[in-house]
């Protein structure tokens, strides 16, 4: 540990009371003060494959299809990248976009209403265009259905008119290719996922990347962080670099408020205690989750439905957010009859997580 100490965090520190100051410090999915760090005048978000640290493979394995399809003369083939929120999927379509040097179309799935806004998008690319479609699981059928003859043959179906009248007509687009990005690759049909043909997974990032996307970002934004302070904030940031960039700003934010010169372990690691985070980057929603398979299911096997009501969480939001880092980590395992507390998962909450019954409705 460092030995310079926080001026005035000094108080000892009850994680479950102290959790509820910040919602969800740590979540995954883009939020409101992500604004600023992800602003491309900051310019954290990397642009080249040269910058973009970590997902060794999947970088090397799209390099190598982005080079072809300039050797070909031809668009890349469709893509699509899935794994949890914030791990750069977004990072990686405007990459592969700019390193295309092709123009890139940013969408998302739930944005596609209706067939007139995809057609605008599809009629309006250029030869070789990258067209991004972020939460893709989240398409109307029709929107999909439409993709299909998009994506084989570059035909546009589209009806006009309506009722007797209604006559269907084909319209060549431009050759392109469709990046999209998913949280739910389950939730994607089988027609549109076979479509793809370049699926890359982005897992969690290893602490060593970690540490140098944290390094190169506090030199960005100019902070002063000691090394074991960043070990600090990497070790919290549940392998994924928005959360890295979140809680960075945040120790450093704190930093400033309390007049120390620079981010030391022993500060870092108090802040982010202080917001419930705890030393493996868990917060109090991870714990109640734990908590709760321990002390009102007997450890599991217990259903997401049950766990999702005893929490007052939303099923999905549990699935997509908090399960994957829990299973990831090896606190939580998922069979066939739902989700069991690991071992690892008992000795975590034996140094961290108080007894939550009290905090919990019944189910
Ligand atoms: P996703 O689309 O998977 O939710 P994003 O691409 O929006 O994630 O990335 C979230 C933030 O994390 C970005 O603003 C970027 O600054 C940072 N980031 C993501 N991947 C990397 C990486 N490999 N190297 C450095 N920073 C990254």
């Amino acid at each position: 540990m460092d030995k310079s100490s926080p001026k005035s965090l000094s108080t000892p520190i009850n994680l479950d009371e102290h959790s509820v100051i910040i919602e969800r410090v740590i979540a995954a999915a883009s939020q409101e003060e992500d604004s600023y760090l992800e602003d491309p005048k900051v310019g954290l978000r990397p642009h080249s494959f040269e910058s973009y640290l970590g997902q060794n493979q999947v970088k090397e394995n799209l390099k190598i299809y982005v080079t072809s399809a300039q050797m070909r003369k031809s668009q890349l083939d469709h893509v699509i990248l899935h794994g949890p929120p914030g791990l750069g999927k977004t990072t990686l379509a405007r990459i592969i976009a700019h390193e295309l040097k092709v123009n890139l179309h940013e969408t998302r799935g739930p944005a596609l209403d209706r067939p007139g806004d995809l057609a605008g998008i599809l009629t309006h690319l250029a030869p070789g265009d990258v067209l991004f479609i972020d939460e893709i699981h989240r398409l109307s059928i029709k929107i999909e259905e439409m993709l299909y003859s998009a994506m084989d043959e570059f035909q546009l179906d589209i009806i006009l008119g309506q009722g007797p009248a209604a006559r269907a007509m084909r319209m060549p687009i431009a050759p392109f290719t469709l990046v999209g990005a998913t949280t739910r690759l389950a939730l994607l049909s089988k027609p549109l996922l076979d479509r793809f043909g370049i699926p890359e997974r982005l897992d969690y990032y290893d602490h060593g990347s970690l540490m140098e996307i944290l390094r190169t970002n506090a030199r960005t934004l100019n902070i002063k962080i000691s090394d074991q302070g960043l070990k600090s904030v990497a070790q919290r940031s549940r392998g994924t670099p928005r959360i890295a960039n979140r809680l960075l700003k945040r120790v450093w934010d704190f930093a400033i408020g309390l007049g120390c010169g620079e981010v030391s372990d022993v500060l870092a690691h108090d802040v982010l205690l202080r917001q419930g985070i705890d030393g493996e980057g868990l917060d109090r929603t991870d714990r109640q989750i734990l908590n709760a398979i321990r002390y009102q299911y007997h450890g599991g096997p217990v259903g997401i439905e049950a766990i999702a009501a005893a929490l007052n969480e939303d099923r999905s939001t549990l699935e997509e957010v908090y399960e994957p880092y829990l299973v990831h980590m090896g606190y939580l395992s998922r069979g066939p009859r739902g989700r069991t507390l690991t071992l690892k998962g008992q000795t975590h909450l034996d140094a961290y997580g108080a007894r939550p019954e009290s905090q919990l409705t019944t189910p």
